[in-house]
């Protein structure tokens, strides 16, 4: 499916202006309807009032409520894939947002380029299983391919769509000793723009909210297993 033609509504979340409107008319571009809000509790309105596909999020506001507070209310509350922007550059903010559930992140100063990149990318991955759904079985887990949906013992998961997508990766590979580099272009896309560390950390979620239900083993040196 071309992103392109899927057009939705993008939530942009930024206090700065200048960077608020560059974002949002590189996104109209590409033919997105572009909604701005300028602190957390505007954006949270509009994410329930119009439930946008997708919400590019910076972590800087001024405000009751930072970046990475909106990110865990706006997985609370559903699906809607998070992109992250951070001034700061750190791996602990980078790290911390995908641990809050955020999908992907841009460090200031970025490329508009980029940034719509990105969108597409994300947008890509939590769409690009279609309609011919399955229910892979991954230890104690039920992979609902088509509801995109994670069950342990009939109880749906809250998961990212990127934690799905690794899921989904590892249960169609059982037994398999994958490794980072692997388990990035299968699971997302080739020549994703993430380091390795990415995959370590959606494990690490993975493991969180799945438990025992999920038997993933480290290999040392490689990678992952499902067992
Ligand atoms: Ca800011």
């Amino acid at each position: 499916m071309d992103v392109t033609q899927a057009q939705g509504t993008v939530l942009v979340v930024e206090d700065d202006s200048a960077i608020a409107d560059l974002v949002g008319m590189y996104l109209r571009q590409e033919g997105f309807r572009v909604l701005l809000a300028e602190d957390g509790e505007r954006a949270l309105e509009i994410v329930q009032r119009d439930r946008p596909v997708l919400v590019v999020l910076d972590i800087g506001l001024k405000g009751a409520s930072d970046g990475f507070q909106i990110c865990r209310r706006i997985r609370e509350e559903g699906t809607t894939p998070v992109i992250i922007m951070t001034a700061r550059g750190e791996e602990v903010d980078r790290v911390l947002g995908l641990e809050l559930g955020a999908d992907d992140y841009v460090t200031k100063p970025f490329s508009p380029r980029e940034m719509v990149a990105r969108v597409r990318a994300v947008l890509r991955r939590s769409a690009h299983q279609g309609l011919a759904g399955q229910v892979l079985i991954a230890g104690g887990v039920e992979v609902d391919t088509a509801r995109r949906e994670a069950r342990v013992g009939g109880r749906p998961i809250s998961l990212t769509a990127q934690e799905f997508d690794l899921l989904e990766y590892l249960a169609r590979h059982p037994g398999v000793a994958l490794t980072r580099r692997q388990i990035l272009d299968g699971a997302w896309e080739p020549g994703w723009f993430g380091d390795e560390r990415t995959v370590d950390v959606h494990v690490r979620q993975l493991r969180k909210k799945l438990g025992t239900a999920l038997p993933i083993a480290t290999v040392w040196g490689v990678g992952y297993r499902l067992e």
